[in-house]
């Protein structure tokens, strides 16, 4: 049942040519088409941050047009700035004696400022004399009574610190706490050279701290920081530095230690001490009307926007957090920064805003030389469609058609191939047939040739061996009939032209009547058949004949096929509503791989080809159909070398 091996390999070669070359050219299309289509996207996703780049660019240049603006409207009149400022903009203005003023966010301290002499020390001079020399506290309390209550607040602000001092050295704590909170309303309003609010919170904190009023202490020391930080008062870098550090000891004291500072403040205080510091060397000789610089401290970068004369610098300092809010707002009307991600890089390639590390494909540049503007404008992809290109949504469904034209030219080449495979191996079947029957008929046909010619020349002397030839002659025309209408019978079947007689058949003596007549043909070969049988059995529905040739062929390929064992055993009985007629041998048996083929037309078994046994390949076909006919089934357990067992299982009749 094996193929040809020359027409397999002209199978595959057609195989390969109508199912595997076209499935190739569809990938290589495929592939051509993806290629493209990310070009394209790519192509596409760099006009897009290009656009985005420019508009940044154009925006970034507005904001700081507006902010030059606002710079030039407060050095003309420093006080009109409201708190109109955003927050990361500090406006300050410095003179001859340090800071003239400020605006927008308040930085924790200034380079220079200018400080109001206090009020006459000869006005206290007998309380102090009354605490410090005399140590007549409740003296000097009395002695500073009137001051307390005088309307000039520098004059009532020194009396309350020295009562509030007095008092806590008496241990009247509260009292003390009192004139704190009391010089705390006076706030920005130096009192001994620092600022009346930032003495009070320091006053309380250090009596909380003697009282060991954990709570308190926190409390005071974790708003003072805040103060602190926030530039409520105006204050010098040393007198910032020293308050916020003894803040933070009283906070680290207590349970919860505090965050250092927001180092952007820091760095717009620092950029402030650095305008001031060139203004005091440089700048007064070498007036640069309009200074627009950049300033990096630490990881902060602040834009400083100048207008300096002789008399008077004054600055907008830009830190990047008003940058962020203020740019990212316009380009967030404008519909781009969903689409882009937006960075700033300074001239040395550090970054001062967002994060412009992603790889150059994915970005837009616009440097400064181009833009006017102190950074380097990124814009960047930050998703699918701008990013990196990726295969776009049409050519995804493009490549799943081509797939599937691919799994179809495979899948259709695959059942072509199987198809014709099939044909093939029915045509050989064919002609195996054909050869078969030619070689089925030759040997009787040349025995009864010999035979006759030998008795119609009268060479045949003695009356018994006259006798035998007839014999001989008779059964071997009987083979010949049995054989042309077995082919016959077969052909009527396969044109479906059989008509079937169905009659009531008892099958104890049907399968004996076939049995007897089959032994008288093989007795002469020494062949004995054996049957079993269990009595009294329903009767079933069949035609006869038919019936009788299901057995015969099945008692003569157990015949033919057990060359060495000369038993064949036939077993009659009832299982359930069903007869069961077994055949079986002690032959060659059939390969497990062959035992459902078998059943097929024109299928002779591997063994039976090499053992060079006759046969024409359809005498299980034909029973199998017969069998089906009857509503009945036929099946084989076989095992080479130990021998088969064909069961035939028929319906027993209604009655
Ligand atoms: P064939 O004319 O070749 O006997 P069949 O249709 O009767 O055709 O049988 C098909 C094949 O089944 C045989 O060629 C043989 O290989 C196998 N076969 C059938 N019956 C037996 C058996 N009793 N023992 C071994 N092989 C058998």
């Amino acid at each position: 049942m094996k193929q040809q091996p020359h027409s397999s390999r002209r199978l595959l070669v057609l195989f390969v040519t109508v199912t595997i070359v076209p499935a190739a050219c569809l990938a290589w299309v495929g592939w051509r088409m993806v290629e493209r289509d990310r070009a394209l996207e790519g192509q596409r996703a760099q006009e897009k941050r290009d656009q985005a780049a420019d508009l940044a660019a154009a925006a970034l240049q507005k904001i700081l047009a507006e902010a030059e603006e606002r710079l030039t409207t407060f050095s003309t009149a420093p006080s009109v700035q409201g708190d109109s400022l955003r927050d990361g903009q500090a406006l300050v203005a410095f003179g001859d004696g340090g800071l003239l003023g400020h605006a927008g966010t308040a930085l924790p301290y200034y380079p220079a400022v200018t400080t109001p002499s206090p009020p006459g020390s000869a006005r206290f001079s007998i309380p102090d004399e009354l605490e410090f020399r005399k140590n007549d506290l409740t003296g000097a309390l009395r002695a500073l009574d009137e001051a307390a209550n005088s309307k000039d607040p520098a004059v009532r602000g020194e009396a309350l610190l020295r009562m509030a001092r007095a008092h806590r050295k008496l241990g009247n704590t509260a009292k003390a706490l009192e004139d704190f909170a009391e010089l705390a309303k006076l706030d920005v309003l130096r009192v001994s050279g620092s600022p009346a609010g930032l003495r009070a919170a320091q006053g309380r904190a250090l009596i909380y701290e003697a009282l060991e009023r954990r709570d308190d202490l926190h409390r005071e020391a974790a708003k003072l920081c805040d103060d602190l930080e926030n530039g409520r008062w105006t204050l010098l870098r040393a007198e910032f530095e020293f308050s916020y550090e003894q803040a933070r000891q009283w906070l680290a004291r207590s349970s919860q230690p505090r965050q250092p500072i927001r180092t952007e403040r820091l760095a717009l205080a620092e950029a402030a001490g650095s305008l001031w510091s060139e203004w005091q060397t440089r700048g007064r000789q070498e007036p640069n009307p309009r200074g627009r610089r950049t300033f990096r401290s630490g990881d902060v970068s602040v834009l400083l926007l100048t207008r300096s004369s002789p008399e008077r610098l004054s600055a907008l300092l830009i830190s990047p957090r008003f940058l962020e809010s203020a740019w990212l707002e316009e380009l967030h009307s404008a519909g781009k920064s969903r689409e882009v991600d937006f960075a700033l890089t300074d001239a040395e390639g550090r970054p001062v805003l967002g994060r412009p590390d992603a790889p150059l494909s994915m970005q837009s540049l616009r440097p400064a030389s181009s833009t006017q503007l102190p950074w380097t404008v990124h814009a960047i992809g930050n998703n699918k469609r701008f990013g990196p290109p990726d295969v776009s949504g049409r050519t995804r469904l493009l490549l799943a058609g081509i797939a599937m034209m691919g799994v179809l030219v495979l899948a259709g080449g695959y059942f072509i191939n199987r198809a014709v495979l099939r044909e093939v191996t029915v045509a050989r079947l064919q002609s195996d047939f054909v050869a078969a029957v030619s070689h089925e008929f030759r040997t009787p046909l040349t025995t009864v040739r010999q035979l006759s010619e030998m008795l119609a020349r009268g060479r045949v002397s003695s009356d018994e061996r006259r006798q035998q030839f007839y014999e001989t002659l008779l059964r071997e025309s009987e083979r010949l009939h049995r054989l042309v209408e077995g082919l016959l019978n077969f052909g009527r079947m396969e044109a479906g032209q059989l008509q079937y007689q169905f009659e009531a058949i008892d099958p104890g003596k049907f399968v004996q009547d076939v049995v007897t007549e089959f032994q008288r043909e093989v007795s002469g070969l020494g062949y004995l058949i054996e049957l079993h049988g269990n009595g009294a059995l329903h009767p079933i529905r069949a035609d006869r004949e038919s019936l009788a040739r299901v057995f015969w062929n099945l008692l003569d390929n157990a015949v033919k096929y057990s060359p060495d064992q000369r038993r064949v055993w036939v077993d009659v009985s009832e299982a359930g509503q069903r007869l069961m007629i077994c055949v079986r041998d002690q032959g060659l048996g059939i390969p497990a791989a062959e035992q459902k083929e078998i059943f097929g037309k024109f299928v002779r078994g591997a063994a039976s080809k090499s053992a060079s046994i006759r046969g024409t390949g359809v005498g299980l076909a034909m029973a199998r159909q017969i069998v089906v006919a009857h509503g009945g089934d036929i099946s084989v357990e076989s095992e080479p070398g130990r021998g088969s067992v064909f069961t035939v299982l028929l319906p027993v009749a209604e009655i």
